[in-house]
């Protein structure tokens, strides 16, 4: 089977549409142009029936990015179709996403739709879509709370009526890797070659990367993912983390993407000044902690030889370096170190003054920045001065 995971980027829609994260129109191609340099395979640059400025951000990134795949989000009708494919007219590879929930529990509650109003709507919009455009994916909404043999009809009727992508989500982020797994497997299998499957998983009880990881091995090949992992909720299977895991383990995932991970950390750093949080400092990947060393005997060992305590280069993913960061658990040789990277070349007995100054503040103090350590220095060197004069 082909090892080639294609990766839809859904920053600028699904995690657009949570809160606090609204971006403007130029925003968005702002970062549209991150994510193009980044390598992702599809853009999904908004729900043009949801408001007019998703409507000019997915005609405004069609035009510019002529060489990504364009998607724009629309419901299963008619209106959301043709909106959708008028703010794609000027992509040179545009997609058509169309959605319809599946699962007993939207189509009673929410919809209030029989199984089979469902399907004949599903079936309307891929054909309609088709109409204007070749690259039609189809996404049973709440795909992995569905009935797995109606949800293979579903998938079987779509493909059928010209969709190339067939995206099982899960919506609530309920699923768990097993099961899911399982319940992709049966859909590739249903599908074969007719289409490529996709996943799309939410992050509420944490499983969302594990979940796309296990989709993968049974046989999906597009993941769903944004930046950051932001998105309704708990947020999107994170862009970063499960291609990194994908890379980083090779051996146990062997499959490729087309994400040049350098610009990984670039991305992250640009969604974050544009939206109203940042991510968390033990973020993998891109938290600021991600490559960050403060404890003592992880410090001594990262010094001697780096991959006793780093499994990802951060310069792979555009981080600058790993940092240690000096506080109460560093040790002597951390501490020596930095002295070091900073100019200054201590004698035994003078590091033994500043490590234990250090330790003092240290016990005060989380996280001690390099400016105070060259005081502490300074300090140190002038009383051993005035202590010679005297
Ligand atoms: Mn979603």
């Amino acid at each position: 089977m082909n090892d080639r995971v294609w990766i839809f980027d859904t920053t600028l829609r699904d995690g657009e549409q949570s809160p606090g994260c609204s971006m403007t129109v130029p925003e968005k191609i702002k970062l549209a142009r991150k994510l193009a340099e980044l390598g992702v395979d599809v853009m999904e640059a908004g729900f043009p029936i949801a408001s007019d400025g998703d409507f000019e951000a997915v005609d405004a990134i069609s035009r510019e990015f002529h060489w990504v795949q364009v998607a724009a989000l629309a419901r299963s009708c008619t209106g959301d179709v043709v909106r959708a494919a008028r703010a794609l007219e000027k992509a040179k590879r545009p997609r058509i996403h169309t959605f319809i929930a599946t699962s007993d529990i939207h189509l009673k509650f929410k919809l209030k739709k029989s199984r089979q109003q469902v399907l004949e709507d599903a079936v309307a919009a891929v054909t309609l879509a088709r109409q204007y455009v070749d690259d039609v994916e189809f996404s049973a909404e709440d795909g992995a709370r569905t009935d797995p043999g109606y949800l293979e009809e579903v998938s079987k009727a779509v493909v059928a009526a010209g969709a190339r992508t067939v995206n099982i989500p899960d919506t609530v982020g309920y699923s768990t890797p097993d099961e899911y797994g399982e319940l992709i497997g049966r859909i590739v299998k249903v599908l074969g070659d007719s289409a490529v499957v996709s996943v799309h998983c939410h992050d509420d009880l944490g499983l969302a990367v594990a979940n796309s990881l296990a989709a993968v091995q049974a046989g999906a090949r597009q993941i769903e993912c944004t930046v950051n992992g932001i998105g309704e909720r708990a947020g999107n299977c994170s862009l970063e983390e499960v291609v990194m895991v994908m890379k980083t383990r090779n051996d146990r995932y062997h499959y490729k993407t087309g994400i040049h991970a350098e610009h990984l950390y670039a991305v992250s750093q640009l969604l974050s000044s544009i939206i109203t949080f940042g991510v968390q400092p033990n973020k993998a990947i891109v938290g600021r902690n991600a490559f960050a060393h403060e404890a003592g005997i992880h410090q001594d060992g990262y010094l001697k030889e780096k991959s006793t305590y780093e499994i990802i280069d951060p310069r792979s993913v555009g981080v600058p370096e790993g940092r240690l960061v000096l506080g109460k658990h560093s040790g002597r040789h951390a501490l020596k170190s930095r002295c070091e990277d900073l100019g200054f070349v201590l004698t035994r007995e003078e590091l033994d003054t500043v490590y234990t100054e250090f330790t003092t503040l240290a016990d005060r103090k989380k996280g001690i920045m390099d400016e105070e350590i060259v005081k502490l220095i300074e300090r140190i060197a002038k009383t051993a001065a005035a202590q010679v004069a005297g």
